[in-house]
Formats: C-alpha cells, structure tokens, sequence
C-alpha cells in the first residue's frame, strides 16, 4: 500500500521541479523540508532568473529559504564563492534575525563544494572578532548600523555585492535605520539584483521600491485564517493497518456520508484507494501532484457538484481547497506535522459551518497522535474499532 520511494525522496522531487541541485535538495530533505511552502514556490524560480523581488511576508511562511535557498544554487551554478569580497548582503533589523538567517544559509549550503563562507555581523557585541571573521566571506547577513562601522574600518567592501536582500524590511524603517540603508544603497553597484521581504506594504516600502528596485516580480504569502477548531468535531479510530481500508466503506456507509475528503500521504495509497473505493460502489476519484490540472480541476468540480461522494488528495493540495460546508474531513493517514493536520482538518468545519474530522489511527500513529493533540492543544476522543464487524465492507 506505501509508495515504494521514501518520503525523502518525495520531497526532494517537488524542491528539484524548482531547479535546486542536488547538494540543495540533500540539504532540504536533511532540514525535513516536507515539501516547499508557497512563498518558495513563488520566489525561487524568478529568484533564479536573476529577477528583483517584491516580497510580503511574514516570519513562519518560510521566506528565509525562499531567497536563501535560490542565492546558494546561484553560488552552486556559478562556483564563484571565491572569497574575494561578499557578493550577497543581506540586511536585516535585528541581531537575533542576523544570526538566524546566517544559521539558514550555513545549514543549507552545508552539501555545497566550494565552501561558502557566510558571516553574521551586528551591533551590541565586540567590533574586532567581527573584523576578522568577516574576511573571506562570501555573504554578509548584517544590521545596518554595524555594517556601516565595519565598513568605515575597511574592514570589508561592498563593491563585489551582486545580490542585495532586505529581510523584513518595514521593521528596519520601524527601527528607524532609514539614514543607514540610505548611506548603504549609495555604497553599493548599482548593476545587482535585489530582493525586499516585508510583512506589509506601507508607504515608505512603496518608496523604497520605486527607489531601489527593478521591475520586481511580486510574491506574497497568502495568509491563512486559523480555522476555528471549536467548529470542527474531532474523532480517531484506533484500527490495525488491515483494516482501514475496510473501517473507511463501513464508516461512509453507515454514516451516510455523501462528501467526505480524504487525505493520504502518497499518491500511491490514493490511487490505490480510489480503486477500491469505486469497487465497492462509492463514487471517488483522487488528486494529487501527478495528476494534470485540468483533471484536478474536474474532479474539485464534480465533487463539489454532488457527483463525487469521496475525494482523496495529499497535502500538496490541501491547501486551497474551499468547499463551503465540506461536513467530513478524513485523515486516512496522519500528517507529518501537526500544523499540517489543521491545515487539513480545517478544510472542514468552515464558514460557521459544524464539521467533522475523522483519523485513522494505528498503534505506530499513537505517539505522533499525541504530539498532534499537544501542539493543537486539543484532546481527540479515541474509539477503539477492533470490535466493529467489518465483514462485507
Ligand atoms: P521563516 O518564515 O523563514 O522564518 O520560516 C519559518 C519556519 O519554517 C522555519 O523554522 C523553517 O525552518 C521552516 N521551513 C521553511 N521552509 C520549509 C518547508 N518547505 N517545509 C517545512 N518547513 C520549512
């Protein structure tokens, strides 16, 4: 029933349909990237293409691997981490942010040869260790003040910066560094491409924008409400692997569902079920990645239409599926995270609408179940099925 190639595999393919290489997509399986967000999606293609980038999003849609991972396949592509003087600067409005984005790159360029050196530079802390440190590398993540001290020290040049990021940019203006970013976009080439990142789009980002920028591709990441778990009744039966198949026809049969969404984790077990479904006279049909659009749309239409009792996807796709009063959610297996398991249930229980969520639960699923249930902070009554007679189903 499992899909013969690995989940790392998996992944691995959705990041390589980006155009990363392999020592990237070691790196990514490594970090347990699932697959990647929107926003990656988004950027790292036009990224690639040497294009300028307009980007709203905030901290937790996975922005900082959307222009790190790109810039390192650049360096990959190119080879040219020669050290002579950074040309990447990142900027960003906090130490903290600092070291964290240096940390991102240093873990994802792990697998690249040659080596790219990659610096945190920030106020608050000695100058000297960072004079030092800062030679040889070939990317500078720094707040902008510091930065400007380093470089009224000599201690690095701007003139070899071929790619510019400005992470959170609206927080460096709220900071008020302004002045600094000013002084510092003087000091730069002007031939260079350049990416902003921004949870908002005021006023003085426009600006800056018009100013700095060439013709950015704009990315956003959409935002997604927090479905209201209180509108979604939860559930798991505990089954054996056997039975699920079996547990699901008598849990739609005798629970008269008409429009149920079932998610599994690979396309292999849709497919699979899909067949089985369909033999025992319940109309369903499957979407997932290896599937063309215009199928996917077609069944997204018939099952919204009534014509489809069940459809089965993999998380590729849950996310923008929308049916308004979508009554029976169906993990017929687990998510690998919990933010994915909302995300999943979530597609039911909509609109004020009550919902129902169902999980299928084996005794390997117990301990993943239970940190589900802490990190949503919600208890799922458990229904032990071994006893449900599943003869003829
Ligand atoms: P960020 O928005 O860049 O602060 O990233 C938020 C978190 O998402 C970080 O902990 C990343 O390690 C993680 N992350 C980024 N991309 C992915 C992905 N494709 N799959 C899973 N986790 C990711």
């Amino acid at each position: 029933m499992d899909d013969p190639s690995s989940g790392a595999e998996k992944n691995k393919q959705s990041f390589k349909a980006l155009g990363l290489s392999e020592p990237l997509l070691k790196a990514v399986a490594e970090q347990e990237y699932a697959r990647p967000y929107p926003i990656q999606w988004d950027a790292i293609p036009s990224i690639l293409r040497g294009k300028d980038i307009l980007g709203i999003a905030k901290t937790g849609s996975g922005k900082t691997a959307a222009f790190v991972l790109p810039i390192l396949e650049l360096f990959h592509r190119t080879k040219e981490a020669t050290g002579a003087s950074p040309s990447v600067l990142v900027l960003v409005p906090t130490r903290e942010l600092a070291a964290q984005v240096a940390g991102v790159f240093q873990e994802l360029s792990i697998h690249l040869f040659p080596k790219v050196k990659t610096v945190a530079v920030f106020g608050g802390v000695a100058i000297n260790p960072q004079m030092i440190a800062v030679h040889g590398a070939d990317i500078i993540v720094a707040t902008p003040g510091r930065l400007l001290d380093l470089l009224s020290q000599r201690a690095l040049r701007l003139s070899g910066v071929e790619i510019l990021v400005l992470d959170e940019a609206d927080k460096m203006l709220e900071l008020g560094f302004d002045e600094e970013m000013s002084q510092l976009f003087d000091r730069l080439p002007k031939k260079r491409q350049t990416i902003l990142f921004s949870a908002t789009l005021g006023d003085s980002i426009q600006d800056i924008n018009e100013k700095w920028l060439r013709l950015p591709v704009r990315v956003e990441a959409i935002e997604e409400e927090a479905p209201n778990l209180e509108l979604i009744s939860q559930l798991a039966y505990k089954t054996s692997l056997e039975r699920k198949g079996p547990l699901l026809r008598y849990l739609i049969k005798t629970g008269n569902m008409t429009q149920v969404l079932v998610f599994v984790s690979s396309t292999r077990t849709a497919d699979n079920l899909v067949v089985k479904l369909n033999k025992n006279g319940i109309q369903a049909a499957a979407i997932h990645g290896q599937k063309g659009q215009s199928i996917r749309t077609e069944v997204l239409r018939d099952f919204k239409a009534g014509k489809l009792t069940v459809m089965i996807a993999t998380d590729l796709l849950s996310r923008g599926i929308d049916i308004p009063l979508l009554p029976y959610v169906v993990n017929f297996e687990l998510p690998r995270s919990p933010k994915d398991y909302v995300h999943r249930i979530g597609r039911t229980g909509r609109a004020e609408a009550a919902g129902k969520a169902i999980s299928l639960i084996t005794p390997d699923d117990d301990h993943h179940f239970y940190i589900i249930q802490k990190k949503m902070g919600k208890r799922v009554e458990q229904i032990d099925a071994a006893d449900f007679d599943l003869q003829g189903y």
